[in-house]
């Protein structure tokens, strides 16, 4: 029987446990053995009770669990050869040659690394005497699927992420709980969200909520932001407004990349506009939590059809991302998605921001 293993790694995100459950029970439906790997990238280097089989029922309840019930990890060993080979030895001792992983953009390239590299880490371990040629010759190719899992919605390819929606409607819920008590003191807010250099978050929470200014990485404000805020926000507390709310990404900063923060924006309501603000930076609240609707549609219908994408991988299929595009599932090449996220933030750092911008809506 064929063996596939599903591992969480990066940075967690609600919906990665249905991503489990759903790699196991379709690879166990079309007749495979499904195995998790736990701890992410440290599980495979260290091998043994780390990498589990899963029978249907363990992953029973998983489908809306928040965070990821096998755990994930950032692991220094995996980014060097030694770490990868070790990863390769125990993957064969353990029968495995097909790892769907769900992760970020930095978990996908090192699985597509090690991919590449898969065929001479088996040479090496059969001439360092640590492998037999007859347990690898069953082993020749390994099958690498990635799903993306991150709430910043972050990854160019795919319209969402697993993860950003549940995320999303944690922020907006926090928002909701701050208009209330922000309304009854006429009180102004800014609201730090996370999304790291992609600025999804604050844009789809400003949208969402109603907020009077926002701040993304991609489309920085102008050199005079302060007197532009100023001059919005003045005109909304003059039509009547009681509350203002103003959203300032993780990662925003000015036309010259200089960070633009939640104190700065602070200072100009209540120096220029007299308002009584305050700071609340939403934290990891936005991590957890239960997986909303949508992040188990998702986690779902990808983790299902990264099964079947392992299942029809030939040698010469370069390794798929599994997307979501205009409401279809598709496969994606794997290393150009993560080439396209790469550049958004190359693109940022040269301060070309429409390019920036277009980058993160390519397919
Ligand atoms: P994310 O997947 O959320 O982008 P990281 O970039 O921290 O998170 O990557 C998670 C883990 O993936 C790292 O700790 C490391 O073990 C592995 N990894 C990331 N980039 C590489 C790489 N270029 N080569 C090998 N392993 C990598």
């Amino acid at each position: 029987k064929r063996r596939i293993a599903v591992m969480t790694s990066g940075g967690d995100a609600p919906g990665m446990n249905g991503a489990v459950r759903a790699v196991v029970r379709m690879s166990i439906a079309k007749g495979c053995e499904a195995y998790a790997i736990y701890e992410g990238y440290d599980g495979l280097v260290k091998g043994g009770d780390m990498i589990k089989e899963m029978k249907w029922t363990d992953v029973r309840g998983y489908l809306g669990e928040g965070g990821t019930l096998i755990g994930t990890a950032r692991c220094a060993a995996f980014f060097e050869r030694p770490g990868r080979l070790q990863a390769a030895k125990n993957m064969v001792l353990k029968g495995i040659d097909a790892l769907v992983i769900c992760g970020g953009d930095g978990s996908l390239t090192g699985a597509d690394k090690f991919r590449a590299e898969w065929p001479g880490l088996l040479e090496e371990l059969v001439k360092n005497g640590e492998l037999s040629a007859e347990q690898i010759s069953p082993f020749k190719h390994l099958n690498i699927v990635g799903l993306v899992g991150s709430i910043d919605n972050d990854m160019s390819s795919t319209d969402a992420t697993i993860g950003c929606y549940s995320s999303l409607g944690r922020i907006c819920e926090s928002v909701d709980y701050i208009d209330a008590t922000a309304f009854s003191h006429q009180r102004a807010f800014v609201i730090e969200v996370m999304g790291r250099h992609c600025g999804w978050l604050a844009l789809m929470a400003g949208v969402s909520c109603g907020a009077d200014f926002i701040f993304i990485p991609e489309k920085p404000p102008s050199e005079n932001w302060r007197q532009e805020m100023a001059k919005i926000i003045g005109k909304h507390r003059k039509l009547g407004k009681r509350k203002t709310i103003v959203i300032v990404a993780e990662g925003a900063h000015d036309l010259n990349l200089e960070k633009i923060t939640p104190a700065m924006v602070k200072d100009v309501l209540c120096n220029d506009l007299h308002l009584d603000t305050r700071i609340t930076t939403l934290g990891h609240v936005q991590r957890g939590g239960q997986a909303c609707a949508y992040d188990r549609m998702l986690s779902t219908l990808q983790g299902a059809e990264a099964v079947n994408a392992v299942l029809e991988a030939t040698p010469d299929t370069p390794s798929p991302v599994i997307s979501i595009i205009e409401n279809k599932i598709v496969r994606k090449p794997l290393l150009e998605a993560v080439k396209l996220t790469q550049q958004v933030t190359e693109a940022i750092k040269a301060k070309d921001f429409e390019r920036a911008m277009h980058l993160r809506d390519a397919e």
